[in-house]
């Protein structure tokens, strides 16, 4: 969860120092590869950023006019706030261009399978992100979105579109994104950093004008940015208030940062814009509770994910008799085994997916008779959570479209974000690696031709 987004004095200077330090070698590294003393020279190249790869022999930047995108993220940001909060930016951005009534995620609607399914076109059970936290015996570690092993390339699978990018000749740029830290086979972001939710908004804004800012053979032709605060406030206060709107508001701010910036550098007429959300949010209540003690030991199990989604392996005993002592029991939780998750979830087949899944009903908690406890205990309340059934339209999240390439004010039904993929491919005319979206499915965004 990201802490409070006003930096002290202290963590000023050391970002400046470090800031300085690493102007310096990215501007000795990006001369290495281009040979473009002159314009490091002059100063006019600036990177806040300590990670630059290199480009490979056919990678540059873009030609002149090419188009060039910008793959914002609003995790957790469910589709009813654009109408609810004083977004005027984003509005703006969804008046000259495109918005869905929704964006629909993947099982389960957490943070990083999401993400990843965005920028690769895959679900889950296919680029193998299967939750935010995993296990998978072949690696012999646990997966969660901070542990380091969440670093190496074995857990991800397919192709994300920086690297499809980079493999066609486009330089990349990420100010984070799920992944975006990872070595594929080599192939990584042209500048990245690694994740620290305590780098300011702000920061993250100025990284990407200054990446824009580049000269044209380096600028990157595709960019992610990601803002974490809305499903911060959402799992805090809940959905439903006046908090989310404040944080909106916010972020909508740094939305108009970056637009005017892009406007500054007379980028406009080649910027799109794609502003999505992971997942929505649903009001949970301690009202709302089952508690997993009271039809199982849980002693005997491993509990990967315990809510609202639950992923179970045994310990000991099997799993048919994890799956028997759940199943029927709570009507507000539904148990499958692996192969019978119904195929509208796509959640069958990997083998990180834990063997016995349970689904909370929408608004629903699962917990432990030992975390009931701690948190009659402290008082806590529970305010919002997601993770539940991807139909539900509290799990729909954001997406807006707006540059030369797409239709000006329209609106589109709910779609699947496993079809951006091959929408963002089309846009900087790549070919995209193989998966599961469809580019007719994204054809109401497009301006005909
Ligand atoms: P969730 O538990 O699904 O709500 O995850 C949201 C959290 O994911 C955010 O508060 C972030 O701190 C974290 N997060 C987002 N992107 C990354 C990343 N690239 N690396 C590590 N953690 C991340
Ligand atoms: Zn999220
Ligand atoms: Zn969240």
């Amino acid at each position: 969860m990201k802490k409070a987004s006003t930096a002290t004095p202290t963590l000023k200077t050391r970002t400046n120092k470090r800031r300085s330090f690493v102007r310096a070698a990215y501007a000795l590294l990006l001369a290495s590869a281009t040979g473009a003393l002159g314009v490091c020279a002059s100063g006019r190249v600036q990177s806040p950023e300590p990670k630059v790869q290199s480009p490979g022999p056919g990678v540059q930047g873009l030609g002149s006019g090419a188009p060039i995108m910008i793959l914002i993220s609003l995790d957790g940001w469910r589709w009813d706030y654009l109408d609810r909060a004083q977004v005027p930016r984003l509005r703006a951005l969804a008046t000259r261009g495109v918005r869905s009534e929704g964006l629909i995620p993947t099982f389960p609607t957490k943070t990083f399978p999401n993400h990843y399914s965005i920028v690769t076109g895959l679900y889950p059970e296919h680029h193998g992100i299967v939750s935010n936290n995993m296990i998978d015996a072949a690696i012999g570690e646990r997966f969660s979105m901070s542990a380091p092993t969440a670093k190496d390339e074995r857990w991800w699978g397919g192709e994300p579109m920086w690297v499809t990018a980079q493999k066609q000749g486009q330089a990349t740029a990420s100010m984070f994104w799920p992944g975006s830290e990872v070595s594929f086979g080599g192939v990584r972001p042209t500048f990245w950093r690694p994740f620290d939710d305590d780098f300011p908004n702000r920061q993250r804004v100025q990284a990407v004008l200054g990446w824009l800012r580049l000269p044209e053979l380096q600028r990157p032709s595709f960019i992610t940015l990601y803002f974490s605060d809305i499903d911060s406030v959402g799992h805090s206060a809940g959905p439903e208030s006046s908090e989310i709107l404040v944080t909106a508001a916010e972020l909508d701010k740094e939305i108009g940062v970056l637009v005017d910036g892009v406007n500054d550098l007379a980028l406009t007429p080649r910027v799109h814009y794609v502003i999505v959300s992971d997942h929505g949010m649903s009001q949970v209540s301690t009202s709302r509770v089952v508690v997993l003690d009271d039809y199982l030991d849980t002693r005997t199990v491993d509990l990967i994910d315990l809510s609202p989604g639950v992923g179970i392996w045994p310990r000991t005993g099997t799993a048919e008799d994890i799956y028997m002592a759940l199943k029927d029991t709570h009507p507000s939780l539904t148990v499958y085994r692996r192969a019978d998750v119904p195929a509208e979830l796509h959640y069958n087949t990997h083998p990180r997916i834990p063997p016995v899944i349970g689904i909370a009903a929408e608004g629903w908690t699962v917990t432990t008779r030992r975390q009931l406890q701690e948190w009659q205990e402290n008082g806590r309340q529970l305010g919002g959570n997601h993770g539940y059934d991807p139909r539900l339209r509290s799990m729909h999240g954001l997406f807006i479209a707006a540059g030369p390439q797409f239709r000006q004010g329209a609106t589109i039904p709910p779609l699947e974000n496993i079809h951006l993929y091959e929408m963002m491919a089309r846009v900087l005319g790549l070919k995209p690696a193989p998966n599961d979206g469809r580019l007719e499915m994204t054809a109401g965004v497009f301006k005909s031709r």
